[in-house]
């Protein structure tokens, strides 16, 4: 039995050892035990006055925390009260970050699809980019697919975008969801038309492409 890597979580239990866990320098500290950090810098709580300590928390961590595995989740929020810009310049710089030190981008999007994209042009198109909790249509997807960004899913998902992908673009998260990882790859392998265990294998062997220093 393949044990899953959850990409993306916010709710961090020991029974999720096998999880990454996004935190931000916002947040309180680290339990001991948490495997995985992807270090986020969320539009939401974005501010003026907190962008230099929130970016140079996360330069920090990337050179003395050796559970840091992923950049995210950071990105571009049109409904929320966030200006865009500073939205922009937060997004930018983490990106470049992730690029220059080898590690996937975790990213949170909202009605910033071009942005996004416009972005990903800017900063190369090899280094890896992971739309989290995608939901958006079979259209956008394909859109993203274009531009070698791959997505990842939770509960909640359109499943004609989800079934138009190939599974080497796929990840799975439980981010905000009551459902374990494993409930999450199993509705998802019923949906795509799969079985479980192929699912797994293929998210599995993505993420040991993309994340170079899980496992380490
Ligand atoms: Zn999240």
């Amino acid at each position: 039995m393949i044990q899953l890597i959850d990409i993306h979580t916010h709710c961090y239990h020991e029974e999720r050892l096998n999880s990454i866990l996004s935190h931000s320098a916002l947040d309180t500290e680290i339990p001991d035990d948490v495997r995985y950090i992807s270090l986020s810098i969320h539009p939401w709580y974005l501010t003026q006055d907190n962008i230099s300590l929130q970016l140079q928390y996360i330069k920090n961590a990337i050179s003395i925390d050796k559970r840091v595995v992923a950049i995210g989740e950071c990105g571009i929020d049109k409904v929320c009260d966030t200006p865009l810009g500073l939205q922009m310049e937060a997004f930018e710089e983490a990106a470049m970050l992730a690029r220059d030190n080898n590690l996937p981008l975790i990213i949170h999007s909202v009605k910033s699809s071009n942005e996004i994209i416009q972005l990903r042009k800017k900063i190369g198109e090899d280094s890896i980019w992971i739309m989290h909790g995608f939901r958006g249509k079979k259209e956008l997807a394909l859109e993203y697919i274009r531009h070698n960004i791959n997505l990842s899913f939770c509960e909640k998902y359109n499943t004609e975008a989800l079934v138009a992908l190939p599974l080497n673009k796929i990840f799975l998260e439980t981010d905000e969801s009551k459902l374990s990882i494993d409930e999450i790859a199993a509705k998802i392998a019923s949906d795509y038309g799969v079985s479980v265990e192929k699912l797994k294998k293929e998210v599995a062997g993505n993420i040991s492409r993309c994340f170079p220093f899980i496992g380490l």
